[in-house]
């Protein structure tokens, strides 16, 4: 059956005046499905038993249920979530003293395969839709709500998959979470990060969008960033770029390059001189973040020395460098570690 979110608002306005229901019937439903994120028409109290009995008979609730949830002891919560056809992801909830994140996952799986990834050594199964994504934000709230008193303040499209991959669903859901009529969150505070799918780059910036990118750089030359990243064979970095810029132009939105330091894989001086050089041609800012040993792989974590070296060089070039230490290490939730255990 139908997840009744799956359907748009005219067809199910058609739906309900075929069935002879008055009009501000669909604004109550509408409330319930994204403001009040019922998951049961039986929750729907102000609609008729009649009205949520036919309902119930035309449609469904596909929602994403928390199955394991861990605590890291930096507060960081990472939710594995069972899927309506039994397939599971993750989120992650990291809290920090001026923002309460979410990291939200977009595939089951992911094709691109990225050597230092977790997520990239699993098959991608299928896309997620995006009331499934909307509901990993709704429940990460929930318990930033629970346990710390406080809302969520910025999503990052950073877990399980390749947002631009599963193009379509990512900007409904993004519509959904930034609707008044949803979770009425800013757009400037969501971050979609890509591996650099420079045609839908490209695409985002046609369409105006408002929120954040985020590049997974990891590597400044063709070479290596191929060796780690295998969707660079065909979205090499002088084609990357020119979408980076194209997307600055139409947005004015500074880009974030996100680069993992791996030890003697790409710290070294000169993987800092060819980032920079990478980095001066276009607005943008770098994350250097930690990295995260996984089983899959044998890369290791850079030394903080090797690190902190790394990160004066580029400030040295007036490149803007933040250094993000990795959260939720113990449970297998920081960056690049999902389904590590699965
Ligand atoms: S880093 Fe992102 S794109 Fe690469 S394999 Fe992992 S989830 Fe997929």
């Amino acid at each position: 059956m139908q997840d009744i979110r799956e359907i748009s608002t005219e067809e199910l306005t058609n739906i309900l005046e075929s069935w002879g229901e008055k009009s501000f019937r669909i604004k109550q439903i509408l409330e319930w499905l994204w403001q009040k994120q019922a998951s049961s028409f039986d929750e729907m109290s102000n609609i008729s038993r009649d009205l949520r009995t036919r309902l119930s008979e035309h449609f469904t609730f596909n929602t994403i249920k928390p199955d394991v949830t861990q605590r890291s002891s930096d507060g960081t919560f990472k939710i594995g979530f069972r899927l309506h056809d039994d397939h599971f992801i993750e989120g992650v909830l990291i809290p920090t003293e001026d923002r309460m994140t979410a990291c939200v996952s977009s595939q089951v799986g992911c094709s691109l395969s990225c050597t230092f990834c977790a997520t990239g050594y699993l098959k991608r199964k299928r896309n997620l839709k995006y009331y499934e994504i909307f509901d990993q934000v709704a429940r990460l709230n929930d318990i930033a709500q629970k346990e710390y008193g406080k809302k969520l303040t910025n999503i990052v499209f950073m877990g399980m998959g390749e947002p631009l991959l599963n193009y379509s669903e990512v900007m409904k859901s993004i519509d959904f979470i930034t609707s008044p009529n949803g979770l009425g969150m800013s757009p400037q505070r969501i971050t979609v990060s890509t591996a650099g799918i420079a045609k839908m780059i490209r695409k985002m910036a046609d369409e105006d969008v408002r929120f954040n990118l985020a590049i997974s750089l990891h590597a400044a030359t063709n070479t290596k960033r191929s060796t780690i990243m295998p969707i660079n064979d065909s979205n090499p970095l002088e084609v990357l770029m020119e979408a980076l810029q194209y997307f600055y132009s139409k947005t004015g939105n500074r880009i974030t390059l996100e680069y993992c330091v791996i030890n003697h894989v790409n710290d070294l001086l000169e993987d800092a001189e060819e980032l920079i050089a990478f980095a001066k041609q276009v607005t943008c800012k770098v994350n250097l973040i930690e990295y995260n040993p996984i089983d899959m792989a044998d890369y290791e974590r850079s030394s903080g020395n090797r690190t902190e070296r790394f990160a004066k060089h580029l400030e040295q070039n007036n490149i803007i460098v933040n250094l993000r230490r990795s959260r939720g290490k113990d449970i297998d939730a920081a960056c690049g570690q999902l389904a590590n255990k699965h």
